[in-house]
């Protein structure tokens, strides 16, 4: 995808074996479900490959499961590089949220079976992600996103205290903590 490697967990081709075929007895809206929760997911982590591709972060690969996904990127060294990025999937997400929002608002309901499930999961679902993803929980995008407001406070607080224009105070460096969380990461990435 964009030259990035996908890569797809077993997960996705037994769900594809199961959907297929449950397709011709339930109905298309089966296999349409499927397609619909992988593209939510894509659209997350591209999300977070496009914010580090344009802070000149090196993108790895992208995995994809039927639950959840991952992109790999090379880890940033500034604290406010890796809050940007942890915002990318939730504006990943409203790429497809925003526009299937207001076609539904003006045409409304679909006679097309399919197309009311896209609307479901790139509307409902979608939303249900995001409000969950964005909780302050170790592990979950928000437990990184939410931290741009203290960032930004304190930069202010310091901007205010030194008046020193002279140096970029955005550049915070990451902790100890944080540099061993990435470095974890990045093995990962490598097993
Ligand atoms: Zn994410």
């Amino acid at each position: 995808m964009f030259g990035i490697p996908v890569y797809l967990h077993w997960s996705v081709y037994l769900a594809l074996a199961i959907c297929i075929p449950l397709s011709f007895i339930a109905g298309i809206e089966v296999f349409f479900m499927l397609f619909a929760l992988l593209t939510l997911i894509s659209f997350h982590e591209i999300g977070h490959g496009v914010i580090a591709n344009i802070m000149n972060f090196k993108i790895y690969k992208i995995n994809l499961s039927i639950a959840i996904g991952h992109c790999f990127y090379e880890f940033p060294y500034y604290k406010h590089e890796d809050i940007y990025i942890s915002w990318g999937g939730v504006l990943g997400q409203l790429v497809l949220f925003l526009p299937t929002l207001l076609i539904f608002l003006w045409q409304g309901n679909s006679s097309f079976g399919p197309i009311n499930v896209l609307i479901l999961f790139f509307i409902i679902l979608n939303l249900l992600f995001i409000i969950i993803n964005l909780l302050p929980i170790r592990g979950l995008d928000g437990y990184l996103a939410w931290q741009i407001i203290p960032h930004y406070y304190n930069l202010l607080l310091n901007k205010k205290k030194t008046n020193n224009h002279s140096s970029n105070p955005k550049n915070i460096k990451k902790s100890a903590a944080e540099i061993t969380e990435d470095i974890i990461r990045d093995l990962k990435n490598k097993i």
